[in-house]
């Protein structure tokens, strides 16, 4: 999608810290982190959000989920726990409309989210 922001970033026109990348995922750091880890994990296809998300996708679904657990340990949370969320419409505050999990740790996470 030529005017979506990850779109952007997949296509290398906008920079971002990249710390992951194969044929259809990318993870990247979140440019205003709420914790000490916050990374960005998306496909490369364009979804808007869960709400477009169909069976084909399952597979990509779930390898977006495993990767986040991959790189929660690489980057030293795993032990300590950390949280993936999902934002998805209007309550949920979602400003991107390229789905994407946030992976957020290396802090005590409050609950439940504001
Ligand atoms: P949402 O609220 O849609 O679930 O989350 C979008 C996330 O994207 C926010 O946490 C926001 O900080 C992050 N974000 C917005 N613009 C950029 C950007 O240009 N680069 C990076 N790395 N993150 C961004
Ligand atoms: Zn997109």
């Amino acid at each position: 999608m030529s005017n979506c922001l990850f779109c952007k970033i997949i296509k290398k026109e906008i920079p971002a810290k990249i710390v992951y990348e194969d044929d259809e995922v990318i993870a990247f750091d979140d440019i205003r982190p709420q914790a000490p880890v916050h990374t960005l994990i998306i496909p490369k296809e364009h979804i808007s959000t869960l709400k477009e998300a169909t069976e084909d996708q399952v597979a990509l679904l779930g390898r977006i989920l495993l990767k986040a657990k991959t790189i929660a340990a690489q980057k030293g949370i795993d032990q300590s726990g950390f949280r993936i969320v999902l934002n998805t419409g209007p309550d949920s505050g979602q400003e991107v409309f390229h789905l994407h999990l946030h992976l957020l740790g290396g802090r005590r996470l409050g609950w439940p989210p504001g």
